[in-house]
């Protein structure tokens, strides 16, 4: 999400649609600590829970090595 800062690419942040279609970034964090605000005001661009999100595809092949190759 453009404009959201560190919340972009975190893997805490949930992104939300209203009704209207207005998009929201939600942090995941704020469920079980309430040191983080469930909606941040954004851009936020110093959190000490950042976590960088996986890429796509990142995951799959750090779970299964050697399943790119097709020979
Ligand atoms: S942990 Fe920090 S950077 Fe990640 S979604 Fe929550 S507020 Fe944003």
């Amino acid at each position: 999400m453009t404009g959201a800062g560190l919340c972009g690419s975190c893997r805490h942040q949930r992104r939300m649609v209203s009704d209207r279609g207005s998009v929201f970034l939600r942090c995941e964090r704020a469920r079980t600590d309430p040191a983080y605000p469930k909606y941040p005001p954004l851009p936020v661009w110093k959190c000490a829970g950042y976590e960088e999100a996986p890429r796509a595809g990142a995951e799959r092949s750090a779970e299964a090595p050697g399943n790119d190759s097709l020979d």
